[in-house]
């Protein structure tokens, strides 16, 4: 008996996979994709075993349209961590695999490159002298990157380059357009360490050593304040790691991906490399994932959906910043790119670094626990300074705009000596709410249970939550009075404020709503760095990723909403961003100083985080979590719902509740909680609950989620009502 018998996972939400028969002559194989018929659709999707036996009459089996790959297109470690990944946060196979690629294989597209935009250095534009071109620090960029080979059209692009910067040398006959398709390259046969490395402190060649020591898998938490030089440590412990011919990959935050980042790795060696973000078309993903199949790339440093690139021959993992929220997926399939990326190393039987000032708990955790090799960066490298820092205690005290009257003379005195001030509030818009002053009506979105924040600078309110915006309204909805006032302060308002307070020094505000122009955050912090702005306001978005040598005051100030947060996370999360910040300012000769202002000065959690720093709120912090049972000590799993029909959103929650209730895994150390409505109880029209079941360890929660959810998916309700499943969320 022949096998002729396909089954093919599909990208539908279903769990489980589809048989087609294999026409005579046409080779389909596990991993590769085909076209099948599905309903009244074409579908794409991926073999997942070829057999020659079926649960269904053969006659009834419809054939293959097409066979699209003659090869795989994951390498077996990959495909494997993607059937685990799609077990493990119980979403479909076939979505699962369907979501890792990029969006052109998705629709079936060929996976080998067509031809591509390039530039090259021309003949002249090889013999110029670098020197010559001091004032136009762009040209000398695109020079020296092409100097390491041609580089694409969008490569440039993202490296901030204008169209007007190429047009000039190729106006001054430098440099030349290429249409090809992408040649393949031996790197590794060129390869060479381009630029004089520093020379290492103790404890940096102690843990490059460490790292180094062993090529197979081993997880190493590297944990160092910013400025330790744990970026050092990263490009020392590549260096091996490309010389034997391997390939690094290297996730960054969301906001991390900066061209100073990226362009540390270029200097240091000269092997290809590409990025991967979320601002790349559907050709340029295709093409840096074929860079990293087809060994085209030496290094792709990426946010966390770089995690599924498959590569030739991946030597090494740098997770960076590996305590922030961005490498969780919120939607579809909810993974954790950290964890994912542990899990992967795992399976490619290889080192992984995960580096940060301030480590996740759940990542300490593991350290503690024995499962990751702790390494510590204790000192600043070079030798700056860390920053002083103090609580300032508002209890009484007017605030304007937010800002105490101590905190304003401070302001000044670092303003007069010539420095830059950081204030940072995570709120964006001009106040989170309009309050009528007589009658106390709230204008509120009407279709989330939520208050319109006001935007002053646009006119507008808008929902933060549903993205719906209206004009200001000049008269209360309820009892038409025209005292409307706002309530609450946002970061235009405290732009607007300081204006006030300092108009003889020039603030910047940056946040999503000021950046929104691609490329004007770039901008913004290259303005900063000139010293053209001396009071800079930010949400967390100004806190990553950037060194602001010239600021010597930091100031949170509205601590006490994270303090007193119903979110388990938001504690950590404040002590992450005063760190982060802590980090980014002063230098050797001028130390900065961090300033917190809060009702509540002798909160225990404040007091061990400036006293006696991170490590030490971190074991309070896992100590609390422990007696309240919460992660890393317990795992958790979330159920949310979402409809118009508020009673089906809860009567479905309530009956998955049962399932488990009637699971024989559900004892005295298994919880559920709710069903209850959801943080954020109405977005967009809709009604939102939430469900949250705990077990007491991983593979309880596993097994139980694994007999439920066939259950559920029985369940009518299920079918009416959008609901998913979040295995370890991070926000609750
Ligand atoms: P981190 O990634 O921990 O913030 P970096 O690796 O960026 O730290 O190092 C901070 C600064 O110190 C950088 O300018 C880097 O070039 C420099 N640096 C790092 N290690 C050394 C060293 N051993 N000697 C001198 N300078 C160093
Ligand atoms: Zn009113
Ligand atoms: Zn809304």
């Amino acid at each position: 008996m022949t096998s002729n018998i396909a089954r093919v996972a599909l990208p539908v939400p279903l769990d489980k996979t589809f048989d087609y028969l294999i026409k005579t002559g046409s080779s389909p194989v596990v991993g590769g994709r085909v076209k099948v018929p599905f309903g009244r659709q074409q579908l794409v999707g991926i073999v997942i075993e070829i057999t020659d036996k079926s649960d269904f009459p053969i006659a009834q089996l419809k054939p293959i349209y097409t066979v699209i790959d003659q090869a795989p297109l994951w390498t077996s470690p990959l495909f494997s961590l993607l059937s685990w990944a799609s077990n493990y946060y119980q979403y479909p196979l076939g979505d699962t695999l369907a979501n890792s690629m990029p969006g052109l294989l998705r629709k079936g597209r060929e996976a080998s490159a067509g031809t591509l935009k390039y530039w090259a250095l021309t003949e002249a534009g090889r013999d110029q002298p670098i020197t010559a071109l001091k004032r136009a620090p762009r040209q000398v960029q695109v020079l020296n990157i092409l100097r390491n080979g041609n580089c694409r059209h969008e490569a440039l692009l993202a490296e901030e380059i204008s169209s007007a910067t190429l047009k000039t040398l190729v106006d001054k006959g430098w440099i030349t357009e290429l249409q090809e398709k992408p040649r393949l390259v031996d790197w590794h046969k060129h390869f060479a360490v381009t630029e004089e490395k520093p020379r290492l402190n103790e404890e940096q060649a102690l843990t490059i050593a460490t790292i180094n020591a062993n090529p197979e898998f081993g997880c190493y938490l590297l944990e160092g304040v910013t400025g330790s030089g744990k970026t050092e440590v990263y490009l020392n412990a590549l260096e091996p790691i490309l010389a034997a011919g391997k390939q690094a990959l290297i996730l960054v935050p969301e906001i991390g991906l900066t061209p100073q980042t990226i362009n540390r790795f270029r200097r240091r060696f000269n092997v290809p490399l590409e990025t991967v973000h979320s601002g790349l078309n559907d050709t340029e993903r295709l093409s840096s994932w074929l860079a990293g199949r087809d060994n085209q790339a030496g290094i792709i440093i990426g946010t966390r959906s770089a995690l599924f690139t498959p590569f030739h021959n991946l030597g090494i993992i740098i997770v960076d910043e590996e305590h922030d929220a961005s490498y969780k997926q919120q939607d579809s399939l909810r993974y954790h790119a950290r964890d994912l990326a542990v899990m992967r190393a795992n399976k490619e039987n290889i080192p992984i670094v995960l580096g940060s000032a301030t480590p996740a708990l759940e990542s300490l955790h593991n350290a503690k626990t024995g499962k990751y090799h702790h390494l510590h960066l204790t000192r600043r490298a070079g030798n700056a300074q860390s920053a002083r820092h103090g609580v300032l205690d508002v209890k009484g005290l007017y605030l304007d705009a937010g800002l105490s009257a101590p905190l304003i003379a401070q302001m000044r005195k670092h303003l007069t000596a010539g420095n830059q001030v950081i204030l940072f509030l995570n709120r964006r818009g001009f106040s989170p709410a309009m309050i009528c002053h007589e009658c106390g009506w709230l204008a509120e979105c009407d279709r989330c249970d939520a208050y319109y924040t006001l935007h002053q600078q646009s006119g507008e309110l808008r929902c933060h939550h549903c993205g719906t915006q209206r004009p200001i309204m000049h008269q209360c909805n309820s009892c038409g009075s025209t005292q409307l006032n706002a309530v609450g302060v946002g970061t235009e308002q405290l732009e607007q404020q300081l204006a006030t307070l300092f108009p003889e020094y020039k603030t910047v505000r940056i946040d999503r709503d000021s950046t929104r122009r691609k490329g004007s955050l770039e901008d913004y912090l290259e303005a900063i760095k000139n010293n053209e702005y001396q009071i800079l306001i930010g949400t967390q978005m100004l806190a990553k990723g950037h060194h602001f040598p010239n600021v010597t005051l930091v100031s949170l100030i509205d601590v006490d909403s994270a303090l007193f947060s119903n979110d388990f996370r938001a504690s950590e999360r404040l002590a992450q961003l005063f760190i982060q910040v802590a980090g980014r300012a002063g230098r050797a000769s001028k130390p900065g100083e961090v300033l917190l202002q809060t009702h509540h000065p002798e909160h225990a959690l404040l007091q061990a985080l400036l006293h006696k720093g991170y490590d030490n709120f971190a074991d309070n912090a896992l100590i609390e979590r422990k007696e309240a049972l919460l992660p890393p000590y317990t795992h958790l799993a979330l159920f949310r719902s979402e409809a118009n029909n508020s009673d089906h959103v809860c009567q479905l929650l309530q009956q998955i509740r049962g399932i488990f209730e009637s699971s024989p895994l559900f004892n005295q150390d298994t919880f559920i909680m709710g069903p209850n409505p959801a943080p954020l109880a109405r977005r967009a029209g809709r009604y939102r609950w939430q469900l949250l079941l705990q077990a007491p360890d991983r593979k309880t929660l596993q097994r139980m989620l694994a007999i439920a959810k066939p259950a559920i998916q029985l369940l009518p309700l299920a079918k009416k009502v959008r609901w998913s499943i979040d295995v370890e969320p991070q926000d609750l």
